[in-house]
């Protein structure tokens, strides 16, 4: 990789839900870019903070006992004025204020899609895959994931001795906004009896009854549901489950807690590894990318191309989930 760069200031944000590894990601731009002698600005709380100027330089020691947080150093926030042009054009005034030559961007597909925008105004962007959900098309990781689904796991594992206890049936409801990436891995790891996912949800609740019962019969003591933030509304859906089948019913939803945490052994090494990729491409002065993990290899795709792609969940694993 190129070792003198002509990019000379970049500056670093993380949009959306945060995710955990984000720091290392933020860590490795940072140190990354100083090495490549490159000015780096931290903006705080995302896209919100870079219209509002809230910036500073960024030294090797502000990302020094980091790696190990959960959450974001440079906070987070949605930022609604991105998605008017007047939000745009003040985001990019601001860029060139501070003569931001690269901006790195490290968040979900809601915050490549205000990074396109900049984009399309001539602002050098770069994507860094950071959302529990996977749900980014381009890329089959993304940071937080693997800290998220062992939270999750490990809360789902504590519920369900509680719920053999009781022999009811529990529905666990998981993150992953409208991708149920989350609730198949937990569905799997967990064991669980149904997994219900936005992308393969068909709304017949007479199949999930039908099959508790049949469990029920068969002597099985817990009936464990993992439903997604995607089809949501556990608590009326366990309410009609224990109407229809007088097997006591409850509904967990896990919520925030699968956002936190110290990031597991692998969001720290693919926020690391991502991370530094992003400063890489801008010293070797490639636009408008996005970072990816593919077939085993850190690449990098154009943000446009990268936006359009479409994800699906996997054909095979679903099957084996329904089998198990
Ligand atoms: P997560 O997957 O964790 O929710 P995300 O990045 O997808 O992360 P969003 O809330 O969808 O989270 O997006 C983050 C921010 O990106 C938004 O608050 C907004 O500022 C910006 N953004 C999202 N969509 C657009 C858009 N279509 N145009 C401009 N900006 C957008």
């Amino acid at each position: 990789m190129a070792e003198t760069t002509k990019i000379k200031t970049i500056g670093v944000l993380t949009s959306g839900g945060d995710a955990p590894g984000m720091n290392a990601a933020i860590r490795a731009v940072v140190r990354h870019g100083l090495s490549k002698g490159m000015k780096v600005y931290g903006i705080y709380r995302g896209y919100t903070g870079l219209m509002e100027e809230d910036i500073r330089e960024m030294r090797a020691g502000d990302v020094s006992d980091t790696i190990e947080k959960g959450g974001t150093i440079l906070k987070t926030a949605r930022c609604k004025e991105m998605r008017t042009p007047e939000g745009i054009a003040r985001a990019v005034e601001v860029c060139h204020k501070y003569g931001i030559e690269g901006l790195v961007v490290i968040g979900g597909d809601g915050s490549y899609r205000g990074a396109e925008k900049l984009a399309n105004e001539g602002i050098n962007v770069i994507g860094v895959p950071g959302t529990i959900d996977l749900d980014i098309a381009c890329t089959e990781y993304t940071i937080g994931f693997d800290t998220a689904v062992n939270t999750a796991m490990e809360a789902i594992d504590k519920v369900r001795d509680t719920s053999s206890s009781h022999e009811r049936c529990s529905i666990i409801e998981v993150m992953g906004r409208a991708a149920g990436y989350i609730a198949l891995w937990c569905g799997i790891a967990n064991g669980a009896e149904d997994i219900i996912l936005p992308e393969k949800y068909d709304y017949d609740e007479q199949k999930l009854i039908d099959n508790i019962i049949d469990n029920k019969r068969r002597g099985k003591t817990h009936h464990i549901i993992i439903n997604a933030e995607g089809v949501g509304h556990s608590a009326s859906m366990a309410r009609r489950i224990e109407a229809a089948t007088g097997i006591e019913t409850r509904a967990t939803i896990l919520g925030y807690m699968q956002r936190g945490g110290s990031p597991t052994c692998k969001d720290r090494f693919f926020a690391s590894i991502m991370g530094a990729y992003a400063a890489d491409i801008l010293a070797e002065g490639k636009t408008n990318r996005v970072v990816c993990y593919q077939h085993g290899e850190f690449v990098d795709y154009d943000i446009e191309e990268a936006l359009v792609m479409q994800k699906e969940i996997p054909a095979y694993e679903y099957e084996v989930s329904q089998i198990l």
